[in-house]
């Protein structure tokens, strides 16, 4: 027999569902099920395995407080200090973005060029791998300016073994999870976390480490520069959901007047830092394509492409 006011987990997720629907989130559902899975400590389809299973009362209170908090517009990433991209978990907290899943082409696309270039180059720094001990050979040396989460350079350095990337952010706390993020990753040898603005410690980091130049005509020395800057418009910012607008870090999505402020200072300042046929790989805004392509043509970049996401929108531009 049930306790008075015990309930299954079928049952709380029906109850949650109506509520946070009533309150609109758009994914009510979805929403019940990370949380209770978050606080019963399970995968979410564990829930649809035993759905007769009674929550204690502690669990009914704890998974309460998170429901609370999602009707206050709170999204689950930060409720739950976790999200999923590339298939990979990365701790996340109001300091960084949330990864969003259109980020995603930014990284195949860049995981795709890099898997062609890797076969070409088979000189490489030598690196002890810290799981397994064995040496690895980096032959690709790259950057990700205003890494938040780190998940781009996580999942790039996740997915081609012969990478090394620097992790940059101008906000120590968006550096710290970002860090968090390499060693949750096991990828301190190869990722390396570093404060500053845009490409300047990227610059001084090289300096320092008197790394060779892989130019022949004065290039520098990073085969390819990957960012997702900010790139909202001033008028776009006003018209931002609850939930972004009252929670994401406002200088993680802020790109200036027109939006466009981080594209032309990584445009101008990129060619100096990368060797001749390096690539520089941009997530844009849906209106940014055109602008974004003429930047980068300005500056002498070649075959600079636009792609589309799934939905049809501009999301990448590469030269
Ligand atoms: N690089 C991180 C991401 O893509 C953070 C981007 C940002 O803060 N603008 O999620």
């Amino acid at each position: 027999m049930k306790g008075m006011g015990a309930m299954t987990c079928q049952e709380w997720l029906k109850a949650a569902e109506q509520r946070l629907n009533l309150e609109g989130s758009t994914t009510p559902r979805l929403d019940a099920e990370v949380l209770l899975a978050h606080v019963l400590q399970v995968e979410r389809i564990r829930l649809h395995m035993y759905p007769e299973r009674l929550l204690s009362a502690e669990e009914m209170q704890q998974v309460s407080r998170l429901v609370e908090r999602r009707l206050h517009q709170e999204p689950v990433a930060y409720i739950i200090e976790s999200q999923e991209f590339m298939g990979f978990d990365f701790h996340v907290n109001p300091a960084v973005l949330i990864p969003r899943p259109e980020t995603e082409l930014l990284v195949e696309q860049v995981v795709c060029w890099l898997n062609r270039k890797a076969s070409d180059k088979t000189t490489g720094e030598q690196l002890r791998a810290k799981d397994n001990d064995t040496m690895i050979t980096c032959s690709l040396r790259g950057a990700d300016i205003g890494t938040g989460s780190g998940c781009i350079a996580v999942s790039l350095a996740k997915l081609v073994p012969e990478i090394m990337m620097l992790a940059v952010d101008l906000s120590p706390a968006a550096l710290e999870v970002a860090a968090e993020n390499i060693r949750r990753h096991q990828l301190t040898h190869r990722v390396t976390p570093l404060g500053g603005d845009l490409l300047a410690p990227v610059a001084s980091y090289l300096e320092n480490r008197a790394l060779p130049q892989c130019g022949h005509d004065g290039g520098g020395s990073l085969d390819f520069i990957v960012s997702n800057p900010p790139y909202i418009n001033e008028k776009d910012m006003e018209a931002l959901s609850p939930s972004v607008a009252a929670f994401e870090p406002e200088t993680a999505l802020a790109g200036g007047a027109d939006g466009l402020d981080y594209y032309r200072r990584l445009a101008a300042e990129s060619p100096r830092l990368l060797c001749p046929g390096g690539l520089l790989a941009l997530e844009i805004g849906y209106d940014q394509g055109s602008a974004v392509v003429r930047f980068l043509e300005e500056q002498g970049f070649m075959e600079v492409k636009c792609l589309p996401d799934l939905a049809g929108i501009d999301r990448v531009v590469m030269g």
